[in-house]
């Protein structure tokens, strides 16, 4: 089994030339370090914090406020080999969610662990550089007072699969839409947001956060693609779970995945995302918003 990259900058996400060349260089330097033997996780986390800290997403730096103003991270991350995961919904005192994620990765383990114990956690670490009760500023109020034609997109999200054939996946968001003070997304549950299991591959979820939940769509997309008898199958059913989830909830969703019988896909309801894949094959890199044609080829030069 080749390594592979796949990244997505969340539903709704263009190609636009500065996000583009944020991601094209984190699937580079992504890549040089699957290729010198860094880990699946690893590189998973890396790349998430790159995309955190460029300011451009609905994650990290860029990460939307709640109604209140107050801007709370959701993360989550697993392996697949061991099984093991970490969810931490609602971070306040942290920009960027995934470079805390080594420390508290290794030292726990618990697959959920609450806003307030890993505030403290990060403090006495030295890993917080927010203040741990925000006196938030006046603009994080205003932006839900300005009027505003997007809610903001852009959750992030990273699957990798590296050369010892090990899986891993990570997602971070500030959330989705006009949001109750305390609402925690798919982003920080395991089986909704993200999920790795070596056996059938890694996914990284976007869309509409409670749609997502209900339907514990990260893992179902994730299965439902490893167990399709062939790649065309998966190619086809992938779309129609989505449209599922959309008319039964009302919720758009989208996803990437490695399954590890039927190789990387790019599925979401109609609506752009942008992703980026890397196939270390043929040393390949895309960069689509669209499912579209040449999407298609890249995805079907690494199967
Ligand atoms: N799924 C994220 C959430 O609901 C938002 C998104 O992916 O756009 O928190």
């Amino acid at each position: 089994m080749f390594p592979l990259i796949l990244v997505h900058a969340g539903l709704g996400s263009r190609l636009e030339p500065e996000a583009v060349q944020v991601i094209r260089s984190l699937l580079e330097e992504g890549s040089r370090r699957l290729r010198t033997g860094t880990s699946a996780l690893e590189t998973s986390w890396y790349l998430v914090e790159r995309m955190e800290e460029s300011g451009l997403f609905n994650a990290g730096k860029g990460a939307i406020p709640q109604e209140d103003g107050i801007v709370r991270r959701d993360v989550g991350t697993m392996e697949g080999t061991t099984l093991k995961s970490l969810g931490i919904p609602a971070i306040v005192n942290v920009s960027c969610p995934s470079r805390i994620l080594p420390d508290l990765f290794r030292n726990t383990k618990h697959v959920l662990l609450s806003g307030e114990s890993v505030s403290r956690w990060t403090r006495s670490r030295h890993l917080s550089d927010l203040p741990v009760d925000p006196a938030f500023p006046q603009e994080s109020l205003s932006y839900w007072n300005a009027p505003k034609e997007s809610t903001g997109t852009g959750t992030v999200g990273a699957v990798v699969r590296d050369q010892e054939g090990r899986h891993a996946a990570t997602t971070s968001t500030g959330g989705a839409g006009k949001m109750r003070p305390g609402r925690i997304g798919d982003s920080a549950i395991p089986g909704a947001g993200y999920y790795a299991d070596d056996r059938i591959g890694a996914v990284s979820m976007t869309g509409e956060g409670e749609s997502i939940l209900k339907t514990i769509a990260g893992y179902r997309l994730l299965s439902l693609s490893d167990s399709a008898p062939s790649r065309e199958h998966a190619a086809r059913e992938g779309p129609l779970f989505l449209e599922e989830i959309l008319g039964r909830t009302g919720g758009r969703a989208g996803g990437i995945l490695i399954s590890r019988k039927n190789g990387p896909f790019i599925f979401h309801s109609p609506a752009p995302m942008l992703a980026g894949v890397w196939s270390a094959r043929e040393d390949l890199f895309e960069i689509t918003d669209t499912w579209n044609e040449a999407g298609r080829r890249i995805l079907e030069a690494t199967t």
